[in-house]
């Protein structure tokens, strides 16, 4: 598999073909020059150091401490060696730097993705795009159906046809798709497709017969099958029950990888995120993902949050991961999955759902791990120093994480453990007050306001609780701090877009849901750079230009403190990682 992998890597690499204006090299003619001296060891001798450039002409936002807004930055080789003004940086410099001038534009640190699923939308590379408008096409089942029949119709007969990010909510029928709506697409190829929240999946007749399901079929421990009246399974999967279809996501052959892994770089880069992460990776992916940034086809620096899986076999001493450990690759903290998603019907709560899925008033998602296991898992995993995040959106889900961490810190004290919830989308002011007493860092999906927020208010949560979605402001007045993130490919991953729906919490139609919870641009820039970075034990390296920090940032057409109300309309014009400039916008 290693051989099959490195293989496509190196045929993969003699192809490349990277468009010009997305890698231009910024080295000066004199360090040119220094690079070919220095291929006869002589460079040393004549005063050949790294290349050395100051940026000056706009704000630089350097995310420190004290939040300084500066005049200019100074790099030297992947670096940052001054920060300051205009002077000290120049004293800094000397005569022989690289002068670049901002002409207004803005600098900030490179962004951190605080919990996504590197390389996410890369997968659109291979997979059919079922994303609804303002990301996609998809208004119907016939739309959607239509999208995969093309696809078919390129794929060979008892090949996968596989799709991603349908959303039952914003199509016409507001229904899942079923097995038959599936046979439609074709009933010679085995037909998944995965809900835009990750949690839900819909397969054909023959991608059920293929995995051994019938009437017949129990469910699986957190996980449901839904049947129809007469008891057939009607394809619909939900958590633990779609992991075969989740599994032909996730595990693409070599080539296929390859591609994936080029859109997810492009995108992330184009975004100015300089690091990205996969939160939540098996064994098979760590080892791909390993050999991916030993060739330099990440362009990002990356972090691997293993999954639970992985981390009961390095306990079990099955395998280690002390190889992915690198300047460009580290391995954080293991991911437990909780409950699933508000909008799937899947996360759980204390109080039901404003208008449930079914006939039970009563309804309240349920728990992916069982509350005893999760509390066992948490307090093992700690035990053995590793850091944990959990994924827990409901409250209920929130009050199991919560205990199980009270439980395994109590048994088990370790400073600075920085344990995670992933999303705490519900969660209450009073485990916000546990959150500060465990010193737990929420995450927050502060883009389900634009994206969900309507339906949330009108459907999920109602609008007294949506109002409490992502509750960043409360979490700030409680001294909690906090990541946002976007769950790419959940929705796209676009920071700046994140950084606008935590100051402003306006939904697709224009509503402002819980306008308390809004925080300043300059607290949601935190939640990005350098409190990202401090959530995954980055914070020494990156996430904040100070000196001594990797020079990973991102050049913006505007400072994102002028006019809040507009910093998704901002652009990213440049993302250096390193010091090497790895994109351009295009003029
Ligand atoms: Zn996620």
């Amino acid at each position: 598999m290693l051989d099959a992998v490195e293989h496509s890597i190196l045929v993969a690499m003699k192809t490349s073909s990277v468009p010009s204006n997305r890698r231009v090299s910024r080295r000066s003619p004199r360090a040119l020059v220094c690079l070919a001296l220095g291929a006869l060891w002589i460079s040393p001798l004549i005063g050949c150091g790294p290349d050395r450039v100051v940026y000056t002409g706009g704000p630089i936002l350097t995310m420190n401490e004290t939040e300084d807004v500066v005049e200019a930055i100074g790099i030297e080789g992947d670096r940052i060696a001054a920060v300051g003004s205009r002077a000290e940086v120049a004293e800094w410099a000397g005569g022989d730097a690289r002068i670049v001038d901002l002409a207004g534009k803005a600098i900030v640190p490179g962004f951190v993705d605080a919990h996504g699923h590197f390389p996410g939308e890369g997968v659109y590379a291979t997979v059919v795009d079922l994303n609804s408008p303002p990301i996609g096409h998809v208004e119907t089942i016939d739309d959607l159906i239509e999208l995969l029949r093309e696809r078919a119709a390129d794929t060979s007969a008892g090949e996968w046809v596989v799709g991603m990010s349908y959303d039952d909510t914003l199509i016409a029928e507001k229904r899942h798709p079923t097995r038959v709506d599936l046979d439609r697409v074709s009933t010679e190829h085995p037909v998944g497709i995965i809900h835009v929240s990750g949690h839900l999946a819909v397969a054909n007749s023959m991608a059920l017969e293929r995995a051994g399901l019938d009437r017949n079929s129990e469910d699986p421990v957190g996980g449901v099958m839904q049947r129809g009246p007469d008891g057939e399974l009607n394809g619909v999967l939900e958590e633990n029950a779609m992991n075969f279809v989740q599994g032909k996501v996730l595990t693409p052959g070599p080539l296929e990888a390859l591609s994936v892994i080029r859109e997810g770089s492009r995108r992330a880069i184009a975004q100015g995120v300089t690091t990205v992460q996969n939160g939540f990776t098996p064994q098979s992916l760590i080892t791909q993902l390993e050999w991916l940034v030993r060739f330099g086809l990440i362009e990002p620096r990356l972090v691997i949050w293993p999954g639970m899986e992985v981390a009961d076999a390095v306990l079990a001493g099955e395998t280690t991961l002390s190889e992915a450990a690198g300047p460009d690759v580290w391995v954080g903290a293991i991911k437990i999955v909780a409950d699933g998603s508000i909008q799937g019907y899947t996360g759980y709560l204390s109080e039901p759902y404003h208008v449930p899925p079914g006939d039970d008033p009563d309804f309240r998602g349920y728990p992916r791990v069982p509350r005893d296991e999760l509390r066992e898992r948490v307090t093992r995993y700690h035990a053995a120093g590793m850091q944990v995040a959990v994924h827990g959106n409901g409250d209920a889900s929130i009050e199991d994480i919560l205990d199980a961490f009270e439980v395994a810190f109590e048994k088990h004290p370790r400073e600075d453990a920085r344990p995670i919830i992933i999303h705490a989308q519900m969660a209450r002011p009073d485990q916000l007050d546990r959150m500060a007493a465990l010193d737990v860092l929420p995450s927050f999906f502060s883009l389900h306001t634009f994206y969900w927020g309507d339906r949330h208010r009108r459907l999920f949560m109602g609008p007294e609780r949506a109002a409490r979605m992502s509750p960043a402001a409360t979490a700030l007045e409680k001294g909690v701090r906090f990541t946002i993130h976007c769950d790419a490919p959940v929705v796209p991953l676009e920071p700046l877009r994140l950084v606008w729906s935590a100051v402003n919490r306006r939904t697709r139609s224009g509503f402002i849901v819980g306008p308390d919870e809004r925080i300043s641009a300059m607290q949601a820039l935190r939640a990005v750079t350098i409190d990202a970075a401090y959530s995954m034990f980055l914070d020494e390296e990156l996430g904040s230009l100070e000196v001594g920090k990797l020079a990973d940032l991102a050049i913006l057409s505007a400072s994102p403190l002028d006019d809040p109300s507009s910093i998704d309309r901002l652009r990213v014009v440049e993302t250096i990682r390193g010091g090497e400039s790895l994109y351009t916008l295009a003029d």
